[in-house]
C-alpha cells in the first residue's frame, strides 16, 4: 500500500471516528439504535457508550499518530525495531504502529 493511499484510508477513519465520537458524547438515542441488535446484553446503555467511547478515542490517537508518521516519513516502520510493518498488516490496519512480533510482546507485558 503506497503512503497517498494509506493517507486517504487514515484521513477516512478519522473522520468516522470523530463523528462517532461525537455521536456517543452528545447523543444518546443514536447510540440506542445502534445496539438494538445485541440486546439480552447486561450492559446499559450508558456502560455501552462510555465502552465505545473508549474504543474510539483509542482508536482515533492511534490514526492521528500513524498521519503524523507519514508526514515524519517513516509510515510503515515498527515503532519499535523500525522494521518494515508487513503490506497485509498495513492493509487491514492503516494505523498500525507495530510488526507482528512487537506488538505480541506488548501485549505480553501488560
Ligand atoms: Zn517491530
Amino acid at each position: 500500500m503506497d503512503v497517498t493511499t494509506a493517507r486517504e484510508r487514515l484521513e477516512f477513519m478519522l473522520a468516522e471516528l470523530d463523528r462517532s465520537i461525537g455521536v456517543l458524547r452528545g447523543d444518546p438515542v443514536a447510540v440506542r439504535d445502534r445496539s438494538t441488535a445485541d440486546a439480552g446484553s447486561d450492559l446499559t446503555d450508558a456502560d455501552r457508550a462510555q465502552a465505545m467511547l473508549t474504543v474510539a478515542t483509542t482508536q482515533r490517537h492511534a490514526v492521528i499518530e500513524a498521519i503524523k508518521r507519514i508526514e515524519e516519513g517513516v509510515y510503515g516502520q515498527c515503532v519499535d525495531c523500525r522494521e518494515p510493518v508487513p503490506a497485509g498488516r498495513l492493509e487491514a490496519r492503516p494505523e498500525a504502529a507495530r510488526c507482528v512480533q512487537c506488538q505480541g510482546k506488548r501485549e505480553r507485558r501488560r
